[in-house]
């Protein structure tokens, strides 16, 4: 469209002065250019708080400045200076709130006190914390049954709260559990227990120094994790080979100004980080994997010592891996055999080997039979158990692992429900419960009414949006714990709650004076954060102590000493240490500086699968979702814009990609703009095609995108979500971790008339 503002390739380095700018910008829109300023100070500092962010780790050598431009934008909107009061609410009917975009509901700061919804008004209105307490239980105790309610974690709550909430959700009786966890590396856990026996990764920053070759499969770090850019420009400096695989050229591992360097700053220098980047096309990954694995087995590059001592399944992988044709190698990833033999020999002269990976490759249909084949990669060379090795899944949100850990799961384990049940005397449930896409099913057709989600916005970060929001619209009862106002709030059930509670950055103050939280980030350092500033309202609560009024109002009968828990975190801590492995002696360990490291057993080469070793999985290529020809020309990956973190839209621009105030686009080759008639600029509406388990052919469709040229494989594109999350159908998703395949999904483009 003629008004539509300029995109303009991006050709600097990543991070560099650019990064400052817009840090700067990130404090001025939030009116906290001094406090912002003295409160980054204290983000990833040993006494100070963990960012909110993402999950990337920090150096135990900490610089002053331990954050980045992400970190400083997550830190500036929690500490914005901006609320939303009850003027607000009665000034906005909800149905009003609802046609605004996200960017518009995020920047209108924070929460200020717990309101409930007036149906007669069509607006949120005060209440007391106390009513809305007792407002919950009266709806938990109306269900049918505890299943019929649904308790969502995302990835931000902190260990003490993820502790009490899941004992709050099992004293009440149900293991309907979802988290973020199943949308981002469900498929991570479920690959790398079956094959490993633990579904972390195994790697430490510490290996970062001493690998000698860095493979980065379907993520984008310059954007969702960039620190991790300081860590590669390290490696990239001391000649660590780095090979990338994405669809999409990420500046950030193309090249990257670090801004801490003066010499880079003022010298006008960068540094290259990838020395060898692959463009697969979109659900490549897999036969990228394969193709690695092959020329390891074929080239008799294999550590037969470490596969003799320590894993199972060589002869099958080897024989599959041998019956792999490269025509079919090339066909499915969409590189040429001579690129694929290039990066495999740059893994074959490789001593140390890390392996990362992000939601490239986890939100796709075959992403465990993926994440295996990069597993069984690295074991065929022994790439475990050896310093400057391992698997790398990089998490997203700053405490997702430590959710989970701390028993945030739908499908507990037997041993866990057994510690929990004999430390607070109660008999767990055992069914397991809803993960994400159950629960959204359960909520669509009844099965559940009541919908609980601490932190989050579950309604933007799901898939199949008009599906979900139906789903929360049937509910008589969603309730949100959160900071800031988000589509969750306006898309809610017949009645609804908002209980606004404190950030990682406020000092959260309790009987016992004030309080710290631990976190655990993505490589299993578990440490302490304790927020600064004072909570932007005297109203709000810490999530521990909203679980602890809300366990009281709810389970009068039940032997926990609630309210006497969060008086002081110590004795959550002390709880958490009966009842999680690993956390012994929990408040010493994590008062030593830095926290402790939850030591993953590969690192030792133990592996606790049930055969007590590694296991080598084949998945031939020819297997599942791949064979099945996709019912439209084109394949779209849902992507994250610069200014965003998740579903958080804090700007409108995506520097690196060169897209400047614009949300709705789809990035598209110029060999298929040309093959299908279209234009750069031009706008179209965007249709996702797919066969239903019924076999019926199904729709959906989001309007208005502008086509931007890019560089991109042909038959792929790229457009950001929350926006496309409506064009994931719920039941496409992947096989055994049902993580919704996001990343791969058919669609058709038709041009729209010219405005
Ligand atoms: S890398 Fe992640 S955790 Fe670290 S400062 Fe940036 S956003 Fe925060």
């Amino acid at each position: 469209m003629a008004d539509d503002p300029p995109v303009t390739p991006y050709d600097k380095p990543a991070g560099g002065w650019d990064a400052l700018r817009s840090s700067l910008h990130a404090l001025r829109e939030q009116d906290v250019v001094l406090k912002g300023a003295g409160t980054l100070l204290r983000t990833n500092q040993p006494t100070g708080f963990d960012c909110p962010g993402c999950a990337w780790p920090d150096r135990n050598a900490h610089s002053s400045f331990e954050f980045c431009e992400n970190g400083v934008k997550a830190v500036a909107n929690e500490a914005t200076a901006r609320r939303v009061t009850r003027e607000f609410f009665a000034e906005h009917p909800v149905a009003w709130l609802a046609q605004q975009d996200d960017h518009f509901l995020e920047a209108q700061g924070r929460l200020t006190e717990p309101m409930a919804y007036d149906a007669a008004s069509d607006r949120y209105v005060p209440i007391g914390w106390n009513d809305a307490f007792a407002r919950i239980a009266a709806a938990l105790h109306a269900l049918p049954s505890p299943d019929a309610a649904v308790f969502y974690t995302s990835g931000r709550t902190s260990n003490e709260a993820a502790f009490l909430y899941q004992l709050f959700v099992r004293e009440f009786g149900t293991n309907n559990l979802p988290d973020c966890s199943n949308m981002c590396h469900e498929p991570s856990g479920v690959a790398l227990t079956e094959q490993l026996g633990s579904g972390k990764g195994s790697v430490t920053l510490d290996d970062f120094e001493q690998c000698d070759a860095i493979f980065i499969f379907g993520q984008n770090p310059g954007t969702n994790h960039p620190r991790m850019l300081g860590e590669l420009r390290s490696a990239a400096k001391r000649g660590c080979r780095i090979v990338a695989f994405n669809p999409l050229r990420e500046r950030g591992l193309e090249r990257f100004t670090n801004p801490q360097s003066p010499a880079e700053m003022f010298g006008g220098g960068s540094t290259r980080i990838a020395t060898h980047y692959y463009q697969p096309r979109i659900g490549g990954d897999l036969a990228v994997a394969t193709a690695i694995a092959k020329v390891v087995v074929e080239r008799d590059a294999v550590d037969h010592a470490f596969i003799a001592a320590h894993v199972d399944g060589f002869d099958a992988l080897a024989a599959s891996l041998r019956a792999t044709g490269w025509d079919a190698l090339e066909r499915e990833s969409g590189l040429t055999r001579k690129q694929l033999e290039e990066a495999a020999q740059v893994y074959v002269d490789s001593r140390a080997t890390i392996l990362c990976w992000g939601m490239g490759i986890t939100q796709h249909r075959r992403s465990v039979a993926t994440i295996q084949m990069l597993a069984n990669v690295l074991l065929l060379r022994g790439n475990i158990g050896r310093p400057g090795a391992g698997p790398c899944p990089v998490r997203g949100h700053s405490n997702v692992q430590g959710d989970r850990t701390m028993g945030i799961y739908e499908q507990p384990s037997d041993a866990f429900l057994d510690h929990l049940g004999a430390a607070f005397d109660f008999a767990p449930p055992r069914a397991h419960g809803f993960d994400t896409v159950a629960a959204i099913e359960a909520m669509h057709d009844g099965r559940a009414a009541v919908f609980f989600a601490m932190g989050g916005n579950f309604a933007a970060a799901t898939p199949d949006s008009a599906r979900v929001h139906a789903a929360l619209q049937r509910c008589a009862l969603t309730v949100q714990v959160s900071t800031k106002l988000n589509r969750s709030h306006v898309v809610h059930g017949r009645d609804a709650l908002i209980l606004p509670c404190l950030g990682r950055t406020e000092i959260d103050l309790q009987a016992g004076g004030p309080q710290a939280v631990t976190v655990e980030d993505s490589m299993s350092m578990v440490h302490l954060s304790s927020g600064m500033n004072p909570p932007a309202s005297e109203h709000l609560l810490s999530e521990p102590a909203i679980v602890a009024r809300l366990a009281a109002a709810t389970l009068p009968r039940s032997r926990t000493r609630w309210a006497w828990l969060v008086e002081d975190y110590d004795r959550i801590r002390d709880r958490i240490a009966q009842v999680v492995d690993g956390f012994d002696d929990f408040n010493a360990r994590v008062r030593r500086p830095g926290g402790f490291h939850l030591r993953h057993p590969g690192r030792d080469r133990r592996f606790p699968t049930p055969s007590g070793r590694a296991q080598l999985f084949a998945h031939p290529l020819d297997e599942g979702s791949m064979a099945t020809p996709a019912p439209a020309p084109f394949t779209l990956m849902t992507v994250r814009a610069h200014d965003q973190y998740n579903t958080t839209i804090y700007g409108l621009d995506d520097r690196y990609r060169g897209v400047h105030g614009l949300r709705r686009v789809c990035f598209i080759s110029p060999a298929d703009l040309q093959r299908h008639g279209l234009a750069d600029g031009q706008h179209v509406d965007i249709t996702s095609v797919w066969h239903a388990a019924d076999g019926a052919l199904e729709e959906r469709t989001v309007s208005d995108f502008r086509l931007i040229a890019y560089d991109i494989p042909d038959g792929c594109l790229a457009s950001y979500f929350p926006e496309t999350n409506a064009l994931v159908p719920l039941d496409h998703h992947a096989e055994r971790a049902r993580t919704p395949a996001s990343k791969a999904i058919p669609v058709r483009l038709s041009p729209r008339a010219p405005a």
